[in-house]
């Protein structure tokens, strides 16, 4: 572990919290199915980012993770990964329950980025994904939500709060797995209460994570009113 510290110094890397797993240098070493890992070989990635190789072995145990690390550091994968396994975990799956998993981002734009991604390693598993952004076919939606077809929801909070409010589905069933991305975008246009409103509604026995570019005052009292003994890790000089 002292190698592993002084690498991670070298890296201007930050590991804080109780009991941190260690980290992994190759996505062959991951314990996941081998079909994902064939897929990242695949989508071209060869070895994990600094954040994916630190929090990928957290989020993966279960572990509520704080990820700061710069835009294009690859983030995505950091819970993309977990919140798959975390689902095909709970199968067989009743339907009409509700998601079990939540991804909230700031704008339709950074919502479709992570939608194109995660149906990249979804797609042989008959994982259900709702698309709850703005350009998104509402009819589509609709159709998928009256099917039961609800497993993971990836959204931007307006619409959601909007879709709950029409009784769309709930989230107080089986939703176990929270992420909220780009907390620092979300906080700058104004969605901190929004967040805090639909974060209310989950289960307190979830995993929760949060990403973010920076890690300001609104997000670190974000973080220790609603994650639960988290790891923390900065990559690099963060804001
Ligand atoms: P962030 O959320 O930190 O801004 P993203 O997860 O969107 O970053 O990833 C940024 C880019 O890097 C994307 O184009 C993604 O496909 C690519 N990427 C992610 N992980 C890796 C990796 N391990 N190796 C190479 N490229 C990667
Ligand atoms: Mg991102």
């Amino acid at each position: 572990f002292d190698q592993i510290n002084s690498i991670r110094r070298e890296l201007l890397i930050r590991v804080e919290g109780e009991r941190v797993p260690r980290p992994f240098t190759a996505f062959n070493h991951l314990l996941v199915d081998q079909w994902i890992k064939d897929q990242i070989n695949k989508v071209g990635y060869e070895k994990p980012t600094p954040i994916q190789s630190q929090a990928l072995p957290c989020t993966l145990q279960g572990r509520d993770v704080i990820g700061i690390a710069k835009t294009g550091s690859g983030k995505t994968l950091s819970y993309l990964i977990p919140m798959l396994v975390h689902i095909l975990d709970q199968r067989p799956l009743e339907k009409n329950e509700g998601p079990i998993g939540l991804v909230m981002a700031p704008t339709r734009e950074l919502c479709q980025q992570i939608y194109n991604e995660y149906k990249k390693y979804a797609k042989r598993y008959n994982v259900n994904v709702l698309p709850i952004f703005g350009g998104v076919n509402q009819h589509q939606i609709w159709k998928d939500i009256k099917a039961g077809r609800n497993e993971i929801i990836i959204a931007t909070p307006g619409r959601l709060i909007d879709m709950i409010r029409k009784k769309a589905f709930n989230l107080a069933s089986r939703c176990t797995f929270l992420v909220i991305d780009e907390a620092d975008q979300m906080f700058n246009m104004g969605f901190e209460y929004q967040i805090r409103s639909v974060v209310g509604q989950i289960r307190p026995d979830r995993q929760t994570l949060l990403f973010s570019a920076t890690f300001k005052q609104q997000t670190q009292n974000l973080c220790s009113d609603i994650l639960i003994d988290p790891i923390k890790i900065i990559i690099g000089k963060v804001g």
